[in-house]
Formats: structure tokens, C-alpha cells, sequence
């Protein structure tokens, strides 16, 4: 056989390769092996006729929350490839049991350090211990748990000089999540590499007009090429219900989202804003992930001893829509690539959120390619991904561009995820030459990748 799989007769949008026309797929051993018209379905293992349906390059999600049933809800949602933004080895070593057959890369969070900067050996003690435990790099999470400006920097730096991925998602105990964060950020990365996670959460209009603040916040993001970025474009965020022994939300964010509704950020105040239908507490139900509201999301979190993830509806879509399509002067997008900062967090709506931007004209189909695979490929240094050339990975996400939704994920060749039902299972990690011991250790594919071929060290 020559194909182990042939997908027949889709529309397939690959603009790396210059291909918008109705072909053929053929795979074999987790490779593309041809796309062309009226291949040989004689010498296919297996056939799936795609008629009427879109094949585009295996979407890459650049900012996901991998916990509870997310594998899953990602490959309903066309994903192959995921980069967890939190958990790093965490992930990893979960996914032999909770994984769909997807490829993920992850982040370990470091630590707070709200007044000294870590010691160089202490900093670079914490980094070395994420890349060990298989991670690709760290993230801040100053938004959430400030850090001091110096601290903040000593992390970008040291992660620089170690080659280490860096997320940030803004804010310090200076500024807050928030543009005021956002220009700190860029102030705070200097010269060094940086991935500024979901731009378009820090624009919710807690400085001024949503809009005004994009085009600001997005302008000092333009002048940047050290800086590599993503947005999403679902309205809720994603945060803590968590209340600390002083009685406040420990997440500061979730202090913003109570603020901007008239609540006080305290217990009260949420509880009330759960109570009223603005806070909504995340619970896994049916093999999926969703929210609660009202009383019964106030039982629940009261329950759980407030220790719940939680959403608002807080995001602006003027500042989403800017993010997603705004281009520079050269005619390159200013945000690098569409994520959700879903996984677990019911959100996973890159591509049906994407497709009504192209539905509307604000992208076109290869520009929604670019911003949901081909951009995440570079992110991660996946040459073989984000692109359907003959030898790339056998990754693909099938649409229904009528209804607007991901029908079909096939991963490695692998057929992941069909019309609604999840088939995968385990996956393959994607971690550094530092990590490979612990990511091999899980018995689960690994696929070892360069950091000097991360975007993030080469957009310069
Ligand atoms: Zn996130």
C-alpha cells in the first residue's frame, strides 16, 4: 500500500505550499506522502471521502490550560497541537491516562517574587528544573500573582541567556493586567526574546476605551520584533475563584473582573457576582468542562472551598477582532497567531470564532491558515508542521465551513477526532534535548525540538 490513508476530493488551504484547490491526500506512516488530484485509491490502506469539506494544516493552539477532560475538548475542536501555558512535567505526565492522541508542548510557571529579584543560581535553578521535568520553557504570571518589575526581568533575562522558552502573561507589582502591564512588558523584555501571551485580554477597558487601547497596546507591540505573541477570541477569561486568608481573590484578575462589574473584590462581592450570573465556576461534567452559575455555582464553589476556576465575560470583542487582524506597516500580523487560552477552560473556538472572521472578510482563508497553524508551527519550531508539503507531519484539521465548525483531527495520521467523537488516546510531546529523559520516562512519543528554531529567538 502507499497510503496507509487517503483523504479524497477536499478543499485544501495550504499557503506555505501555494494549494487552494480540491485534491487528494495521501498518507503514510504519519506522513504526507501527496497531495495532488485523483490519487490511486486502490493503493490506500483506508479511505475517507471529504466532499464538500476543507483540509487545512493541523491547528496549532499557542495557549491552552491543559487539566481535566482538555485533551478531549481539544480534538473536538480541530487542535493537534497544544502549548500548555502552566503545568509543565505536570501535563506531561498525565497525558499516558488523559490524553486524545494530540501533540503537546508545556510551560512551568515560576514562582512570585513581589519584591527581590531569585539569585542568578536560584533563578536559574527553577528554569533548569522546568526544562528537566519536560517542559519547553517558563511563564510569569504576573496578571495573576505579581512579581516586582526586577524580578520579573531577572526571569525574561535568564531565560534568554539559557535558550529557555518565556510567557508572560503582563503585569507586576507595578501595573496589573491591564495596557498600563502590557507597556511594562515591552519596557521590561528590552532587548530580549519574549511571548506576550493573549494581548487582547489586557484591553478590556480598565485604562480607557477598549479600541483606543488596542490600537495603543498594539502599536508598542509592532515596534518590537523581540516580542512573539498570541490572541484569542472568546468573550470569558479564565481565572480563580480562590479566596486567600485576607478575604480577597488571590488571582488579581479576578479582582479586575469583579471591579469592572460594580462588585467589591472581595468574598462578598463574588459570591454575589456567581450568584447574579456573572461568575461562572468551571466544573467537569459529561467528559467536558462547563459552567455553572447562579445558586448552584454558589453551592458549588462553597463546596469546593472557593477553590474553583472560574470565567467572566469580560473580554472586548473590538480588542479581540484589532488583535486578530491588525497588521504592521509591512503587511505582517502584529499578533503572531489566534489561540484560546482554552484546553479545559471551555473556549476551544479558534477555528469556529476564526471562520467567522473569514465569513466576514476580516481574513481571508490563508490568512486564518497562517494565524491558526502555520504561526504556531514557527512558535514551536515545528518545521514539519503548519504546512501539508509532501514529508510534513500527517496533521490536519477538517472543517465544515457551512456550519462554521472543526469535523475531522487527524493527528500523525491518525484520525483523533470524527464528527463529534474523540478516538485518540496518549500523544506525543514535544519538549526540548533538556526535557527528553523525563518526556520519555511516560512512555508516550517524543518529538525533540531545537529552541534556536523557536520563533521566538529568530523574529528578529
Ligand atoms: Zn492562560
Amino acid at each position: 500500500m502507499k497510503y496507509d490513508l487517503l483523504l479524497r476530493s477536499a478543499r485544501v488551504v495550504d499557503p506555505s505550499n501555494g494549494v487552494d484547490a480540491e485534491v487528494d491526500v495521501g498518507i503514510s506512516e504519519g506522513k504526507i506522502v501527496e497531495v495532488g488530484e485523483q490519487l490511486d485509491a486502490a493503493l490506500a490502506g483506508a479511505l475517507v471521502d471529504l466532499d464538500g469539506l476543507t483540509a487545512i494544516p493541523g491547528v496549532i493552539d499557542t495557549h491552552v490550560h491543559i487539566r481535566g477532560p482538555a485533551h478531549k475538548m481539544m480534538a473536538l475542536a480541530g487542535v493537534c497541537t497544544a502549548l500548555d501555558m502552566a503545568d509543565g512535567g505536570d501535563v506531561l505526565r498525565a497525558m499516558p491516562e488523559l490524553g486524545a492522541g494530540l501533540n503537546v508542548a508545556a510551560l512551568r510557571t515560576m514562582p512570585a517574587y513581589p519584591d527581590d529579584p531569585p539569585g542568578t543560581d536560584e533563578g536559574k535553578a527553577l528554569v533548569e528544573e522546568a526544562l528537566a521535568e519536560g517542559a519547553i520553557g517558563i511563564k510569569l504570571i504576573g496578571g495573576h500573582n505579581p512579581s516586582s518589575p526586577a524580578a520579573t526581568q531577572k526571569f525574561i533575562e535568564l531565560a534568554n541567556q539559557m535558550r529557555s522558552y518565556v510567557a508572560f502573561h503582563v503585569g507586576s507589582t507595578e501595573t496589573g493586567s491591564h495596557l498600563r502591564g502590557l507597556l511594562e512588558a515591552v519596557e521590561l523584555a528590552g532587548d530580549n526574546c519574549l511571548h506576550v501571551a493573549h494581548v487582547n485580554s489586557y484591553l478590556r477597558g480598565i485604562t480607557g476605551d477598549p479600541a483606543q487601547e488596542a490600537l495603543e497596546g498594539l502599536a508598542a507591540l509592532a515596534e518590537k520584533p523581540n516580542l512573539v505573541s498570541e490572541s484569542y477570541l472568546s468573550i470569558i477569561n479564565g481565572t480563580g475563584g480562590k479566596i486567600g486568608d485576607d478575604g480577597l481573590p488571590t488571582s488579581h484578575v479576578t479582582r479586575n473582573c469583579l471591579k469592572m462589574a460594580g462588585y467589591d473584590p472581595d468574598r462578598d462581592g463574588l459570591g454575589r457576582a456567581i450568584a447574579d450570573g456573572y461568575g461562572l465556576v468551571q466544573i467537569e461534567e459529561g467528559g467536558q468542562t462547563v459552567l455553572v452559575t447562579g445558586e448552584r455555582g454558589v453551592a458549588i464553589w462553597e463546596e469546593r472551598d472557593t477553590d474553583v476556576s472560574m470565567s467572566f465575560p469580560v473580554n472586548k470583542p473590538e480588542a479581540s477582532f484589532l488583535c486578530a487582524t491588525r497588521k504592521d506597516s509591512r503587511g505582517n500580523f502584529v499578533v503572531d497567531a489566534i489561540s484560546t487560552d482554552g484546553g479545559g477552560i471551555p473556549r476551544n473556538v479558534a477555528v469556529e470564532y476564526g471562520l467567522a472572521l473569514v465569513r466576514y472578510g476580516a481574513l481571508t482563508m490563508d490568512e486564518f491558515v497562517l494565524k491558526v497553524s502555520s504561526a504556531g508551527a514557527s512558535m514551536l519550531g515545528l518545521h514539519d508542521k503548519g504546512h501539508l508539503g509532501a514529508g510534513a507531519d500527517a496533521d490536519i484539521t477538517v472543517i465544515d465551513e457551512d456550519l462554521g465548525i472543526p469535523v475531522m483531527t487527524v493527528v500523525g495520521g491518525r484520525v483523533v477526532m470524527a464528527h463529534g467523537i474523540v478516538y485518540g488516546s496518549g500523544g506525543t510531546i514535544i519538549t526540548t534535548a533538556r526535557g527528553e529523559e523525563s518526556a520519555r520516562a511516560t512512555g508516550l512519543e517524543v518529538k525533540v525540538v531545537d529552541p534556536e528554531d523557536f520563533l521566538l529567538f529568530n523574529k528578529r
